[in-house]
């Protein structure tokens, strides 16, 4: 992917700049772009960081609704009890990931401000 070069011509501003302004989070960052996100952007580490824990959340409460629905459509019939108990447990499971999950992003966040 060609980037067009800055208008001094100087080269000491070919390292990339982290994109993260081109994402849902709009940031600016003034550290160098190091890790390839999606193979589309180029981020900092940090923001990395960040951005792979923010999908991994929307992965996890994904399936969570997915469970849910499923659960709405099926807890009252005659599925079987031993397999309404397994998708309970899975989606107890997935809470608590997520839980956690949050707990990274926050610190994730810090670690971006700095
Ligand atoms: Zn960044």
């Amino acid at each position: 992917m060609m980037r067009p070069e800055e208008a001094d011509g100087t080269s000491a501003h070919s390292q990339p700049r982290c994109e993260i302004e081109k994402t849902h989070l709009g940031e600016e960052c003034q550290r160098p772009g190091e890790v390839s996100y999606k193979g589309i952007l180029l981020v900092c580490a940090p923001h990395a960081a960040l951005l792979q824990l923010e999908d991994r959340a929307e992965a996890v409460l994904g399936s969570v609704f997915q469970m849910d629905e499923w659960l709405e459509e099926n807890g009252s019939s005659g599925a079987g009890e031993e397999y309404l108990r397994r998708i309970r447990h899975e989606r107890e499971e997935a809470l608590a990931a997520l839980r956690l999950i949050r707990v990274q992003i926050r610190s994730a966040r810090k670690e971006v401000l700095q």
